[in-house]
């Protein structure tokens, strides 16, 4: 199923911080948002994660409308998993916890508590982080929880994935094991990614499509080789290409 918005319009007061965004994101593509800060790339994936509605325009999944103006699907009524960039652990729970959360507040219920554990476990192990699972997040290190956050993210088998910078605090060495690992997870669990990114980089070793975005509108999408090669603006240049 593709997620598409339509002419979506997104106004905080008359501040438009996303202005007519025609987009689809196609099952099982990894799209990248670029663009400087201010440019409307997490108030865009709020609006896929529903945490939000747009102004104008509205966001189909599939046949089924998902938000306009009056009305949204709830966060928990879509199959998505969210990483922000804070990572946004919960302090009290131990590792495997956090990880099962979404197990037993989602649309699991039908799976076994075995399966459950089962499942928490092999998520664990794809991450990195079985010896860690009785840890608190205060004795974890900034990679450990990033870790956790995507395992938590991936654990009830999202189709769509929204990541918000998730890597933006790490380290260079880190930061480019973890890009291995959610490119990984993409081709091992086939989820539609949009992944929002300052770091032109990332986008271009990543995704399938680049979003370049400026002002709340989108200024050139494509594959990364176009873009990087075929910049359509000086901005899109200076943002992505080799001329940077
Ligand atoms: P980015 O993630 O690209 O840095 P954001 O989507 O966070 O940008 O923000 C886009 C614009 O919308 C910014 O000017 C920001 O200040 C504004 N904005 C975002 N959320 C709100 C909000 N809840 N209320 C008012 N303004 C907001
Ligand atoms: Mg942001």
């Amino acid at each position: 199923m593709s997620t598409r918005l339509h002419s979506v319009t997104k106004s905080f007061g008359d501040l438009h911080a996303l202005q007519n965004i025609n987009l689809e994101v196609k099952e099982g593509e990894f799209v990248a948002i670029v663009g400087p800060s201010g440019c409307g790339k997490s108030t865009l994936l709020r609006l896929l994660a529903g945490f939000d509605r747009p102004t104008h325009g509205e966001i189909t999944i599939g046949e089924t409308m998902a938000a306009n103006a009056s009305e949204a699907l709830p966060p928990e009524k879509r199959s998505i998993g969210m990483v922000f960039q804070s990572f946004a652990l919960w302090p009290h729970m131990r590792v495997q916890e956090q990880i099962m959360f979404p197990l037993q507040h989602r649309s699991s219920k039908k799976m076994s508590k075995n399966d459950k554990q089962k499942r928490v476990e092999e998520v664990l192990s794809l991450t990195g982080m079985t010896a860690f699972a009785d840890r608190m997040p205060h004795q974890l290190s900034g990679g450990q929880k990033q870790r956790v956050a995507l395992a938590r993210a991936i654990v009830a088998s999202p189709s769509l994935l929204l990541m918000d910078e998730p890597l933006s605090s790490l380290d260079a060495e880190l930061r480019s094991a973890m890009r291995q690992e959610i490119q990984r997870i993409h081709k091992h669990s086939g989820a539609t990614i949009v992944y929002v990114t300052h770091d032109q980089e990332e986008a271009l070793a990543m995704a399938d499509r680049i979003v370049v975005m400026q002002n709340g509108q989108i200024e050139q999408a494509g594959t990364p080789r176009g873009i990087y090669y075929y910049p359509a603006t000086a901005f899109a240049a200076t943002f992505v290409s080799k001329a940077n």
